[in-house]
Formats: structure tokens, C-alpha cells, sequence
């Protein structure tokens, strides 16, 4: 078996030669795994049920149509994306052709984190290859099935020569990472984040960091509150609250959360029966590790628990559960709760709910419900986020014209659609010049004279 080392060189060496360059070859890897994909849709449904217990619809809607939703507006859109971007010009520049080049940047990098196994391994991919570079993959180990199906259908796919998969947990990782690439795109965590930069930093490697936070959602008074609680209950709870754009907390008055209270205990039940542990569309907790944290975060919870609470450890089942009472040094407020607990925190108005979203690190997506425009327009211009979604919650995240990334302590850079095969391209700015004119440029040539600067 090949070292991390001569994986890296070896794809190096296929880079250079070329190859992937050409539209026609990017176009071909990208429908090939259109087909592993399409052709692997079971076995990949398969996969997140035995890592997550993920619905089979929540599986196909996620990662599989969210993925080939992309590999279409790639395919369809590859080519004016590789056009030269022609730039205005200068009268002393009138008779250069300049323009932007979009150009692979040569051996990257892919770091996938385990809540959305396929979607956060695959989507950059597409980027990636629509770029044109070659890709090693690292799929996260937390999610062994996933990872496993990985390792066993890309190489079946997609050229050898030029995209590898590389298994392994953090110490392979951190192995890995010794070598020099020309980009790192990472998702997870914020801590690794550190160690991913700190390595990334010995070879002044650029890096995209696509990582979590705490996504607030501010519930305004004298909405359709079952229309509302249906909103926030989807977002929260789909693949158990694992996903990094779910609304961490709600910020809401008294009389809107005493509104609010019975309309979701009316729509979990709706969603997921009055015996959620058995209901077929409740995930599970991705481990035992995780399992634990979530259940310390309870236990330490000065909270009262409103809805839920039931859990198995056996199982690594926790129920929807919603807490209130919670204040902001509660210890559910410390960190991304990533999971299916949801703190409400009551505030005295929409000033109050933007002084305390802005006392915590930007979050990766943030979220109003409110009739009102002008709400809506408040929060928007008086916060700062990744993404921003009014009236509903991760759906924004799904339009591949919309960028997808962090802000502050949520991440750096952004991707899906054209931001992916830009998050992988080096602009390079380009002015090809004649020989034309060459008396003007003796205006720029010493002997320097003061008249010169004023032409
Ligand atoms: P994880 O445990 O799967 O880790 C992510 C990746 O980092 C894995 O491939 C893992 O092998 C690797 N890794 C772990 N420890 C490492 C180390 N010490 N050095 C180098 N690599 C290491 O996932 P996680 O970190 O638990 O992910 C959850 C976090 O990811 C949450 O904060 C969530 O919000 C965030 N997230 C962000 C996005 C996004 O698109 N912005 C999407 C999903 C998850």
C-alpha cells in the first residue's frame, strides 16, 4: 500500500500531466458519479440507516437529490464557468486582451464530517472536479458504513488515476495533512478547525472551513403558530438535530413561547407519534460519545423540560425534547447543542433577541419568523451569519445559485453550485500584451521627469 506521501505525489504527477483539465474529461467524472449516485441509491440509503437510523426520505432528499441536483447545475453550467471572465480596461491598456482565467489549483484536499456522510463528502467533489484539480477524500470514520460504501465505489466511478479515497480517524488524518496540498476543504467542528489551520499553515495552504455554531431563530408574536411549529419543528428535528444549519435555540417573547408550547407538543406528535422511539423517521444519535454529551448538556441544564426528555442509551435515542426557563449561561448555551434538544429563551422584544444574537459568535445560518417585513428587515440588516432564512429554516441552503458558508467563527469560504467550482479555481488575472505603442510607454521609462506624471 502506497503512503500518504506517494498517494499525494502520485496524483501530482497525474495533475501535471494535464488531464484534468479538459472540459470533456471534468464532464465525464462528473456523470460518472451521477451514476454512482443513481446506480448505488439503495445501498446508500442503506448506509445512513445503519449510521444514523436516517428515514429513507430524509437519506434521498439530503444527499442523494441534494447531490444530483448539483451534478445537474454543474453539467449544465460547466462551460460558461470555464469561459475567460473578460475585465474593462484603461485607456493605457486599450489594445490588451485581459481577463480572468479560471485554473485548477492541482491536488486538494476533502475532510467530510459524518451528520450528511455522502452530501459533505460528495458535494465539494463536484466543485473540485469541475475545477479540474485532482482530489484525495476523506471521509469522516464516525460514519463507518458511509466511509466504507466510499472506499468501495469511487475508485469503481471516477479515474483512479486522479480522486482517492483515504479511511481513517484523526491520527490518520493529522498524517495526511503533513503533505503539501494545494487546498484544504474542511467540514466539521471548530476545534479540529484549529489543528487543520495550524497544519495548513506550514505549507501556507489555503483552506475553506465549513463549520457549525449556534443558529438562532427569533419567533416573533401573532403568527399561524402551527404553521410555525411545523417550520421549526422540520428544521430542528430532521436527522435528530444533527445538521449544522439547524436552529439551535428559539428567542421569543413569554406570550408568543406560552403560544407557541402547545402547537409544537400538536405537530411532534403529528410528525412523529406519541411513541417517537418507534416512529420510522425519528433518527438516532450518530454515537455513544455524542449520545453522552447530549444527555450531560441535559443533565447540566438548569432548564425545565417542556416536551420530551425520554431517552436509550442502548438505543442512542433521544427524543424531540424542548426545553424553557433556559438562561444564557445555561450550560445548553455554551456550545452547538447538535442534536434534538431545543432550548427556548424568552426575550422582551426583537431588540432584545438581536443584542443577544449578537453577544455570540455568528452563527452559520440565522432564522426570523415573523409576518411583519419589517422584522424580518430588522434582523437581517442588524445581524450577521452565514446564511439567513425568514419564514423557514435549512431550505435555504438547498438552492445551488445561493452560496453556502460561514462568517467569523462558522467557517471561511463558501461552495455548492458556481461557489464550489470557484472555492477550487485560482482566478488568475491575466493581460496579453502586443508590441504596439511603444512610444507611450516612454512616458513610464526614466529619465524620470516631473512633466511625465501630469500626461
Ligand atoms: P467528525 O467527527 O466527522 O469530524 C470531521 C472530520 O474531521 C472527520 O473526517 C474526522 O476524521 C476529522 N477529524 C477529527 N478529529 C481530527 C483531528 N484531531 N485532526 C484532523 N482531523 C480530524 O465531525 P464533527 O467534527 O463532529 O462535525 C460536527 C461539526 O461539523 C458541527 O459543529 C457541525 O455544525 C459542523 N458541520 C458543519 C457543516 C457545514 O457545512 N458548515 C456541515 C456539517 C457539520
Amino acid at each position: 500500500m502506497d503512503t500518504y506521501s506517494q498517494v499525494v505525489d502520485r496524483l501530482r504527477t497525474v495533475f501535471r500531466s494535464g488531464v484534468t483539465v479538459p472540459e470533456q474529461f471534468r464532464r465525464t467524472q462528473l456523470t460518472n458519479l451521477m451514476s454512482l449516485v443513481k446506480e448505488n441509491e439503495e445501498q446508500i440509503v442503506k448506509a445512513l440507516h445503519k449510521d444514523l437510523a436516517k428515514p429513507k426520505f430524509e437519506a434521498v432528499l439530503s444527499e442523494v437529490h441534494i447531490l444530483t441536483n448539483e451534478l445537474h447545475y454543474a453539467l449544465n453550467n460547466l462551460r460558461s464557468w470555464m469561459q475567460p471572465e473578460y475585465a474593462s480596461k484603461n485607456l493605457a491598456t486599450k489594445l490588451d486582451d485581459c481577463f480572468i482565467r479560471r485554473e485548477p489549483l492541482g491536488v486538494v484536499l476533502i475532510i467530510g464530517a459524518w451528520n450528511y456522510p455522502l452530501q459533505l463528502l460528495l458535494l465539494p467533489l463536484v466543485g473540485a472536479i469541475a475545477a479540474g484539480n485532482c482530489v484525495v477524500l476523506k471521509p469522516s470514520e464516525v460514519s463507518a458504513a458511509t466511509d466504507n460504501l466510499m472506499a468501495e465505489l469511487i475508485p469503481k466511478y471516477l479515474s483512479q488515476d486522479c480522486y482517492t479515497v483515504v479511511s481513517g480517524g484523526a491520527e490518520e488524518t493529522k498524517a495526511l495533512l503533513q503533505n503539501r496540498f494545494d487546498h484544504i476543504f474542511y467540514t466539521g467542528s471548530q476545534n479540529v478547525a484549529r489543528s487543520i489551520l495550524q497544519a495548513a499553515s506550514v505549507h501556507l495552504t489555503p483552506v475553506t472551513l465549513e463549520l457549525g455554531g449556534k443558529c438562532p431563530c427569533y419567533i416573533d408574536k401573532g403568527l399561524d403558530m402551527t404553521s410555525a411549529a411545523r417550520r421549526l419543528a422540520w428544521a430542528k428535528f430532521f436527522n435528530a438535530g444533527q445538521s449544522c444549519v439547524a436552529p439551535d435555540y428559539v428567542l421569543c417573547s413569554e406570550a408568543t413561547r406560552d403560544a407557541l408550547l402547545p402547537a409544537l407538543r400538536q405537530v411532534l406528535e403529528e410528525f412523529y407519534t406519541k411513541e417517537p422511539q418507534k416512529c420510522p423517521d425519528v433518527s438516532r444519535i450518530v454515537s455513544q460519545r455524542h449520545w453522552t454529551r447530549l444527555m450531560e448538556l441535559l443533565k447540566k441544564s438548569s432548564g425545565k423540560i417542556v416536551l420530551g426528555g425520554e431517552s436509550d442509551e442502548e438505543d442512542k435515542y433521544i427524543a424531540p425534547t424542548v426545553l424553557v426557563d433556559v438562561a444564557e449561561d445555561d450550560a445548553l448555551m455554551k456550545e452547538e447543542i447538535f442534536g434534538p434538544i431545543l432550548p427556548i429563551i424568552a426575550v422582551e422584544s426583537v431588540e432584545q433577541g438581536i443584542e443577544f444574537m449578537n453577544r455570540q459568535e455568528k452563527p452559520l445560518a440565522l432564522y426570523v419568523f415573523s409576518n411583519e417585513s419589517s422584522v424580518v428587515k430588522k434582523v437581517l440588516e442588524n445581524t450577521s451569519s452565514g446564511g439567513f432564512c425568514s419564514n423557514d429554516g435549512i431550505i435555504h441552503m438547498t438552492l445551488p445559485s445561493l452560496p453556502f458558508g460561514g462568517v467569523g467563527a462558522s467557517g471561511s469560504g463558501s461552495y455548492h453550485g458556481r461557489w464550489g467550482f470557484e472555492a477550487f479555481s485560482h482566478r488568475r488575472s491575466c493581460m496579453l500584451r502586443g508590441w504596439a505603442l511603444e512610444r507611450l510607454n516612454g512616458l513610464r521609462y526614466p529619465p524620470y521627469r516631473e512633466d511625465k506624471l501630469s500626461w
